[in-house]
């Protein structure tokens, strides 16, 4: 599992918010977000809403197209805004006299990787076309991806991939109002898996259903890749969901990333003050552990990212910023094997 499917660096998303020439707003929901996903791991991302979790999932598919950075799936260039330096080194700010600065853009056509590169959607309702039957939500990209060459072998596949998610062949013929919202997000999934996937965005899949079915679909998506070598990017805003099934997680706050480490490594050495509030926050079964457990209550609201803080993003919140929080950015860096994190003042927080 060394091998890297996904590069994704320097990722930029700003979304314009009005205004003329120099006076021109930004939304900056993703800035300068650099990860790599390796084959058949899944990589959990969390931080709170609003943070930018489901826009790196979407501008890394370009189902926005993305305002800066290079994305890398299988070895091809699927985005490469030209300006952007390598994974490993630091970039610049992107905003030139208030507007985005480009260099010469390659975007290559998506329809081939479509293909290999899936996302299940957050909301089982409105992901699904209320007036198709599950036969022909499912079967949609069967169709146009050529992938049956006869009904029967389209009913057949339709069959195969419904009992793959738990669901049972009569339901092809139902409609999505007529599932829980558990099986909803079964439907979603088969769907999905329709067009062969490699790789999968999983995005916030199980925040709209009961807890007790969460651990259902959870366990699924442990299944199917277990069975079909899938590699997951697991987007989620519960720590403790993304710590059960994720090999690796990055954590973000405010369009950017400011931890990312080994599963493991994260939840019981964080290094970031943010990772280490999220962490506190996890509940406990047992009282007593809970009790002796103290937990970091953050002071104040996430900024806006249309006029986030300067320097580290986090110090509006961060009991340990220092001056140097408000002049520079935190530059993201190595801390040990594999373990990334981007503060100024790591020895004060540990
Ligand atoms: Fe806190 Fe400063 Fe570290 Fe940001 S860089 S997390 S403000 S100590």
């Amino acid at each position: 599992m060394s091998e890297k499917l996904l590069k994704v660096e320097h990722l930029y998303q700003y979304f314009p918010a009005g205004g003329f020439g120099k006076n021109k707003k930004y939304v900056q929901a993703v800035d300068d977000v650099s990860f790599y996903v390796k084959k058949g791991e899944t990589l959990g991302l969390v931080g709170e809403s609003g943070c930018g979790k489901t826009t790196t999932g979407r501008s890394l598919l370009r189902l926005y197209e993305p305002t800066k950075g290079r994305i890398v799936y299988d070895g091809k260039v699927l985005f490469d805004s030209g300006d952007v330096p390598m994974m490993d080194e630091d970039s610049n700010d992107i905003l030139e006299n208030g507007e985005p600065k480009f260099g010469k853009k390659t975007a290559v056509d998506m329809k081939p990787y479509r293909r290999e590169m899936q996302i299940v959607f957050q909301d089982p309702y409105a992901s699904l076309d209320p007036r198709m039957t599950v036969g022909d939500i499912v079967g949609e990209a069967i169709d146009i991806h050529h992938l049956a060459s006869s009904k029967e072998e389209r009913y057949q596949k339709i069959q195969r991939l419904l009992e793959c998610v738990g669901l049972n062949s009569e339901h092809a013929n139902r409609y999505p109002h007529e599932f829980s919202g558990g099986q909803r997000q079964r439907v979603g999934i088969a769907r999905a898996l329709a067009v062969d996937p490699k790789f999968i965005v999983c995005d916030e899949p199980i925040s709209a259903l009961d807890v007790s079915i969460q651990a259902q679909v959870v366990n699924m998506f442990e299944d199917l890749q277990a069975e079909m070598g899938l590699t997951y990017l697991f987007i989620a805003h519960d720590l403790s969901v993304v710590k059960h099934i994720s090999n690796r997680i990055g954590v973000m706050y405010l369009g950017r990333l400011v931890e990312l480490a080994d599963s493991y490594e994260l939840i019981f050495n964080s290094l970031h003050p943010y990772t280490k509030s999220l962490i506190s926050a996890i509940p406990i079964a047992d009282p007593k552990i809970a009790r002796a457990n103290k937990r970091i209550v953050l002071k104040g609201d996430v900024p806006s990212p249309l006029n986030p803080p300067s320097g580290c993003r986090f110090r509006t919140r961060c009991p340990y910023a220092t001056e140097q929080c408000a002049a520079e950015v935190p530059k993201w860096r190595e801390v040990s094997k594999g373990h990334f994190a981007a503060c100024h003042n790591l020895e004060k927080v540990n």
